[in-house]
């Protein structure tokens, strides 16, 4: 058993005292969340027959299918596609824009600068890569005001007839911002038809899945994406994405995933379909545990001096807790700590590092069964002032008390509390 602090052992208590309220209002969501999703197996039929994968062109794949109109029901679209196919988060994110958009169209991102792996697929004009912006799709973006809400006297100057997608990222990502609630969302989807009745509003829903109680295809949303290695995977679905949406847009991915003309018909699942399934199935509570240890997180860093972001206190609807430390040391103790938790990998001890995809060196903390599986504990950290932890994810929530407690002694053992 590792040895903590007296007073590092106190404040765990005191911090979990004062989140009680808050978890049984997460309890709440958890139970909504769940039914929905068992009726939704049951609507359609689950069975054992389901799970059993595909090979070759894997046509009338009825796990696959299934998987689809699960999702859809789930997330309250007209069509979903689910596939192993999605390389990640990013790669399913792509396939929904390069699905939807052509030559000559705009995407207006109008929550910021989007998630860093992005700047790359909106790339720059003529750039050679094949990004969006090469193929000649062009971009903008509106830059939230200092309040954290939509600009939206810019984003009416810059809608033009060429705007064909709105893009929204529901969470806060690497960004000292609040996350938008699915509410939130709502609203400004009612907004962008009221200035543009025809653009098609997308959100990218990473890390938002079953943190409330309504997802963003259920408030007007016409397109979302999302990563199986985060929230909706449950922690069993070893690699992929999903896309749901209105039944055209997701056709038009589906035929960028794999090809016009064979769209989501074809598309071996192999071996993946059960994780898939139960992933699912387990989500809602995965998803609870997770922010359950969040919001302990906030209290906790609360307590010895560090700002976090959301509070303990404010409503969830992503799993990432921002916590701001004061210098790259803390910054770096914190994220090894986390490092010294997990059930694999504990021994190792994370560097910063030149990820493929990001701006600046990054280091992470991820001692996971799935690799980068981020509804699992990990915690993320661009080396860039003013030197904010990102950490999200837990599979329980002792896992992520564990965590804690390891990166507060890790920060004391170097005498940096
Ligand atoms: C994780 C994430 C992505 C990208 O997913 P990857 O699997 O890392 O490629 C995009 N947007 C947001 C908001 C994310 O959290």
């Amino acid at each position: 058993m590792a040895v903590f602090s007296e007073e590092i052992i106190t404040r765990m208590e005191e911090a979990e005292c004062q989140a009680e309220q808050q978890f049984r209002e997460i309890d709440r969501v958890v139970d909504k969340n769940q039914f929905k999703v068992i009726e939704a197996f049951q609507k359609h039929h689950v069975s054992d027959f389901h799970f059993a994968g595909s090979t070759g062109y894997a046509y009338n794949d009825r796990g696959r299918e299934v998987l689809d109109l699960v999702y859809a029901d789930v997330f309250g679209a007209e069509a979903a596609l689910v596939r192993p196919h999605f390389a990640s988060g990013t790669h399913t994110i792509s396939t929904a824009l390069f699905g939807v958009l052509r030559p000559g169209d705009e995407l207006l991102y109008i929550t910021g600068k989007p998630y860093d792996t992005l700047h790359k697929v909106i790339g720059k004009p003529s750039d050679g890569t094949g990004s969006l912006q090469d193929f000649g799709i062009t971009y903008d973006d509106v830059a939230l005001c200092a309040d954290g809400t939509v600009d939206w006297d810019t984003v009416a100057s810059k809608i033009t007839s060429s705007t064909k997608v709105i893009g929204i990222q529901r969470s806060r990502g690497y960004d000292w911002r609040a996350s938008f609630t699915v509410e939130q969302i709502g609203e400004m989807v009612k907004r962008v038809k009221s200035l543009s009745p025809n653009c098609i509003v997308f959100v990218d829903n990473c890390y938002g899945e079953f943190t409330e109680e309504q997802e963003p295809t259920e408030v007007g949303a016409d397109l979302i994406a999302g990563s199986l290695i985060k929230n909706p995977g449950g922690g069993l679905a070893e690699t992929g994405g999903y896309i749901c949406g209105r039944a055209d847009l997701v056709e038009l991915a589906a035929n960028r995933l794999t090809a016009p003309g064979i769209g989501g018909e074809v598309g071996a699942m192999l071996g993946t379909t059960r994780g898939i399934y139960q992933g699912l199935f387990l989500a809602p509570t995965i998803v609870g545990q997770a922010i359950k240890g969040s919001i302990l997180a906030a209290a906790l860093f609360e307590r010895v001096g560090f700002d976090s972001k959301p509070r303990w206190i404010d409503k969830r609807t992503d799993l990432i807790q921002a916590i701001s430390f004061s210098s790259s040391e803390h910054l770096i103790a914190f994220v090894q700590g986390i490092q010294r938790a997990a059930a694999v990998d504990g021994h190792v001890v994370p560097e910063p590092w030149d990820m493929p995809g990001y701006d600046h060196p990054v280091i992470m903390a991820a001692g996971t069964f799935i690799q980068g599986g981020s509804l699992e504990l990990s915690a993320d950290a661009p080396i860039r002032e003013p030197y904010i932890a990102y950490m999200q994810g837990g599979l329980t929530y002792s896992h992520v008390k564990f965590g804690l407690l390891t990166a507060l002694q890790t920060m004391k053992d170097r005498k940096l509390l």
